[in-house]
C-alpha cells in the first residue's frame, strides 16, 4: 500500500479507536478529560500529540483490568509479560485480537521466506509469555506444518529439528546460539539441518550474533519485535533486506518522542518509540511509552514493503534490564533485599558466556552478619537467592560481601556494571 494511503487509514482507524477508547475506558477518558481533550478533537494522525500517555506504571496501577474495553466475556485469552512478579501487566484479547496478532507474526514468517510447504519449529515459551503462542499461531496461518515445541528441552529440539526436517526455527537469539553451539557439539555441520530461517527475538542482539548464528545454522537469521501490551511479537519484523524492522502500520502506529520532555520529534531522530494501536477490541492502548530508544526511517526498502522502519532498541529510557529475556527492574532487587532485612547496599553484575547471560548480586551484609560463620553466610544467600528467584522468575547468584566493600562514586552506589556492553548488548 501506498504511504498516503496507509496515512488515510490510519487517520480513519484512529479517529474510531479514540471515540472507542473513551467511550469504555474510564481510566484513560479520565486522563482525556485532565488534558481537556475530546474525541472530537482527533481528526487523524496530526492530532495525535494532543492525546495523553500510557506509562507502564498506568498498566501497573490499571491492573489488573482497569484498561479493559470490553466485557470479560467477550475476551478469549490472557498473556502477561515475562517473570517480573512484582510488576506484572496483563493483556487480554477478543479472538478478533488474537486474529490481528497471528496476522502479524505471519507477516513476519512470509518476510522470513515462509510458505505451507516449511516445517515451522516453535522454541519461544509457551504460556503465558507471548512468545509461544504468537508465532505458532502466525505458523499456522501461513500453513506451514507447526511444531509446538516450546522453550528448553535441547536434545528433543534437536532430535524433532532433524528427524522432522524443521526449517525455520523461532526462539530467542540466545535460545538459538545455544541450540547451534549443542549441535556442533553433537557433531552435526551446518548443512546437517534443513533450516532456512530463524525468527529470532523478544531480547536484544547484535549484529555479530547474527553472523555467527547464521553462519553456524546455514541460515538467514530475521529480528522480531514486540511487546505483550500490544499484541507481543509481530509488532515490527525484519524482511530479507535485513535493515530494520518494518513495524506492522496498518495496526500500531509509532511516534517518536524525546523521554524527558514528551515532545514528538521528526523522523530520523534518536527518541523513545510510541505507540497506539489502531484496531484493538480488548486492551487497546493510545500513546504507549514503550521506554525503547529507537530511530524510525521512511528510506525505500528493496523488499516492496512500505511499512515505516524501526532500528533495534538501541537502549532504555527507563533503568529496565532484559536478563536471559526476563525483563528485571533493580527496584525488584531492592523491594526483595528490604524485606528481607538488608540494607539496599547491592551491585548487579550481567556478562555473557557462551551466548548465555550471567547474573550476580553482591549484597553487603549487616555489621552483625559479617562475624557470621561461612557456613551461616552460605545459608543467607541461598535464602536471598530463592526470594530472588520467586521475585523475578529467574535465578541470580547471590554473594554477601563485607560491608562497606561495594564501590561508590561521588557517594553514590554503582547499581549496575552491564559487561554485556563488550559485546554490543546495550539493554
Ligand atoms: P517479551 O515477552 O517479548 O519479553 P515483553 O512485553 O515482556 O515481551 O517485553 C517487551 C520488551 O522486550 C520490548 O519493549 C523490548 O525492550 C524487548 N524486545 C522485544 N523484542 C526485541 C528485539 N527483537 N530486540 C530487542 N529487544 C526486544
Ligand atoms: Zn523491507
Amino acid at each position: 500500500m501506498p504511504a498516503e494511503l496507509i496515512k488515510k487509514l490510519q487517520d480513519y482507524k484512529l479517529v474510531k479507536q479514540v471515540r472507542y477508547v473513551y467511550d469504555n475506558v474510564k481510566y484513560y477518558r479520565d486522563l482525556m478529560d485532565a488534558k481537556g481533550v475530546k474525541p472530537e478533537d482527533i481528526h487523524g494522525t496530526e492530532d495525535l500529540h494532543k492525546l495523553p500517555f500510557l506509562k507502564k506504571d498506568d498498566l501497573r496501577e490499571a491492573y489488573p483490568d482497569g484498561l479493559l474495553a470490553t466485557d470479560k466475556k467477550n475476551c478469549v485469552r490472557i498473556q502477561s509479560t515475562s517473570g517480573t512478579t512484582g510488576k506484572r501487566v496483563v493483556a487480554f484479547y477478543t479472538q478478533n485480537d488474537v486474529d490481528m496478532w497471528e496476522d502479524c507474526t505471519a507477516r513476519a514468517i512470509v518476510a522470513a521466506g515462509g510458505t505451507e510447504g516449511d516445517v515451522c519449529q516453535v522454541c519461544y515459551g509457551y504460556g503465558l509469555f507471548t512468545g509461544g503462542s504468537g508465532l505458532h499461531g502466525g505458523s499456522h496461518k501461513v500453513g506451514c506444518l507447526t511444531l509446538p515445541m516450546s522453550s528448553g528441552n535441547t536434545e528433543r529440539q534437536i532430535q524433532f529439528m532433524m528427524d522432522l526436517e524443521s526449517t525455520i526455527l523461532c526462539c530467542t537469539p540466545s535460545y538459538a546460539a545455544y541450540l547451534s553451539e549443542s549441535l556442533k557439539e553433537r557433531g552435526y555441520k551446518p548443512e546437517d539441518n534443513k533450516l532456512k530461517a530463524g525468527i529470532f527475538g523478544a531480547e536484544p542482539w547484535t549484529e555479530e550474533m547474527r553472523r555467527d548464528i547464521e553462519k553456524n545454522l546455514g541460515i538467514k537469521a530475521y529480528d522480531i519485535y514486540g511487546l505483550t501490551e500490544l499484541s507481543g511479537p509481530g509488532v515490527a519484523f525484519e524482511c530479507e533486506e535485513q535493515k530494520g524492522m518494518h513495524i506492522n502500520e496498518d495496526h500500531f502506529l509509532a511516534e517518536i518522542i524525546d523521554p524527558d520532555t514528551g515532545e514528538v520529534l521528526p523522523i530520523g531522530s534518536k527518541g523513545e518509540l510510541v505507540f497506539t494501536s489502531l484496531d484493538k477490541e480488548a486492551f487497546p492502548l493510545l500513546r504507549y511509552r514503550t521506554r525503547d530508544i529507537c530511530v524510525l526511517s521512511r528510506e525505500k526498502c528493496s523488499c516492496g514493503r512500505t511499512f515505516v522502519r524501526m532500528t533495534k532498541p538501541l537502549g532504555r529510557s527507563d533503568d529496565m534490564m532484559i536478563i536471559r529475556g526476563v525483563n528485571v527492574f533493580p527496584s525488584q532487587i531492592e523491594a526483595v533485599l528490604l524485606n528481607k532485612g538488608y540494607a539496599p547496599n547491592y551491585q548487579i553484575v550481567l556478562d555473557r558466556v557462551n551466548n548465555s547471560d550471567t547474573f550476580d548480586i553482591n549484597v553487603e551484609m549487616g555489621q552483625e552478619d559479617f562475624s557470621d560463620s561461612p557456613k551461616d553466610i552460605t545459608l543467607k544467600e541461598k535464602a536471598l537467592q530463592d526470594a530472588m528467584k520467586a521475585m523475578l522468575g529467574i535465578n541470580p547468584k547471590v554473594h554477601l560481601v563485607a560491608p562497606k566493600t561495594i564501590a561508590r562514586s561521588e557517594g553514590k552506589a554503582v547499581r549496575v556494571i552491564d559487561n554485556r556492553k563488550r559485546y554490543g548488548i546495550t539493554i
